[in-house]
């Protein structure tokens, strides 16, 4: 009797460890697809998008999760402003893209002219900040005679506020075409974090490590390729699950897309998102071979990253009706989860929250669950703004890369992935 109570929990274990390495296993590879260079970082370089869309259908294609009125995409168009290429030569030494520098992604074309360097003066700014009157009259002396000038900022922490301010002024202060052949130069102590832009704008704008600012700096060359598009078209991929019964749907959502390649530098994007794309994925995968109460809507979102457009255009054109939408759950930022998971929104939708806190006890997913507010940071919050209730969940903990291009699929460990799909399994069967 022992020994074979033995034999079974020893299976039974076996067979728990399996299940495990196989969720894991289907994340890795999914992770490890959606990071790799054929995807150039999911922007809109080398249509790294375009093709991780196709990659994800074809998943829910081979799982046979169905598509909406015959289609898994939903294409839309968007503006963006691409950076091609970027490259910037101080003192003699080659910088490298998304380590050593950024552009602003708003940034123009152009070529690399010699000229006259401006420096500014961070003593004397700080100082002028004390009244909007010395502001105005350090900014008309900063900028009378700067004419044609590289400026560049010397290592200093401002507010950020304060410097757009600053910014606003310059672009202000000099026409179009004195902008057009100058660039500012802003050194900083800062993690570099990059972004997107749907615009260009007049001046442009290179962020560096403060550690190549010296005070004789030689502006050897830079060079900036982009490419501004009014039109460019991207699609949301959308599949579905029918549920025991119909009268209302689930909703998991993740947003695909990342910040894309610029010139040989690839955002790889694991954390953010391949990980919750490769979550939701598994998520689909599961309720294939089990079939779900409800039935379940699974949505990768494009152009995140470009200010939540791929879920905006969703509720403005919906395929499924919004108010039949039970609970929607968002994943952004699945590769962690050594310190738990935060979700926003569990300080609004409370009960749910209880429900979750409670299974986590019970079971032990998680080290934490923590609670936060509402906030419009990911692509719950289109769906949120039109009452449809919601949730957004990120794992805490990690190496904390973030919109650069150390966040690899090497660099992610996917911790606790099974345990919190196991957890949200649980939730939505209470739902
Ligand atoms: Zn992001």
């Amino acid at each position: 009797m022992q020994k074979h109570f033995l034999v079974f929990i020893g299976f039974f274990l076996s067979f728990l460890g399996n299940a495990q390495n196989i969720d894991k296993q289907y994340a890795r590879k999914i992770v490890d697809e959606l990071t790799s260079e054929k995807f150039s970082g999911r922007g809109y370089v080398d249509d790294g998008m375009r093709k991780s869309a196709e990659f994800i259908a074809e998943e829910f294609q081979k799982m046979s999760v169905q598509p909406l009125n015959n289609s898994y995409f939903q294409e839309f168009e968007m503006s963006i402003n691409i950076i091609q290429k970027a490259e910037l030569k101080l003192n003699g030494k080659n910088l490298v893209y998304g380590i050593d520098f950024l552009v602003d992604p708003s940034s123009n074309g152009q070529i690399f002219q010699q000229k006259e360097i401006y420096n500014f003066n961070p003593k004397n700014y700080q100082k002028a900040l004390e009244s909007e009157k010395s502001f105005q009259e350090f900014i008309y002396q900063d900028m009378v005679g700067q004419h044609q000038k590289h400026i560049v900022f010397p290592p200093h922490h401002f507010e950020v506020d304060s410097l757009n301010q600053y910014y606003k002024h310059w672009a202000n202060f000099y026409r179009p075409e004195e902008n057009k052949d100058r660039a500012i130069f802003y050194f900083s102590k800062e993690k570099l974090t990059a972004s997107l832009s749907q615009q260009p704008k007049e001046i442009n704008r290179f962020f560096i490590k403060d550690h190549y600012y010296s005070e004789n700096l030689k502006i050897d060359h830079y060079q900036i390729e982009s490419e501004f598009n009014p039109a460019y078209k991207v699609s949301n991929v959308i599949g579905f699950i029918p549920g025991k019964n119909s009268d209302s749907l689930v909703v998991i959502t993740a947003h695909y897309d990342h910040l894309g390649k610029v010139g040989n530098t690839i955002f790889p994007g694991a954390n953010d998102n391949a990980s919750g794309t490769a979550f939701m994925l598994s998520m689909a995968k599961h309720y294939t071979e089990n079939q779900p109460e409800h039935d379940m809507v699974f949505i990768a979102f494009a152009a995140e990253e470009a200010g939540l457009l791929g879920s905006q255009y969703f509720v403005d054109n919906p395929l499924i009706d919004l108010n039949k939408i039970k609970f929607l759950l968002n994943f952004d930022i699945m590769g962690a989860g050594e310190e738990g998971i935060q979700i926003v929104n569990s300080a609004i939708f409370t009960k749910e929250y209880d429900v979750l806190n409670e299974i986590n006890s019970q079971h032990q997913y998680v080290k934490q669950i923590k609670k936060r507010g509402e906030a419009c940071n990911s692509d719950h919050c289109p769906f949120y703004l039109k009452g449809v209730p919601s949730f957004f969940i990120y794992t805490l903990g990690g190496k904390g890369h973030y919109h650069d291009p150390l966040d690899t699929g090497e660099s992610i460990d996917l911790i606790e992935f099974h345990d919190i799909q196991h957890l949200f399994i649980q939730f939505i069967d209470q739902l």
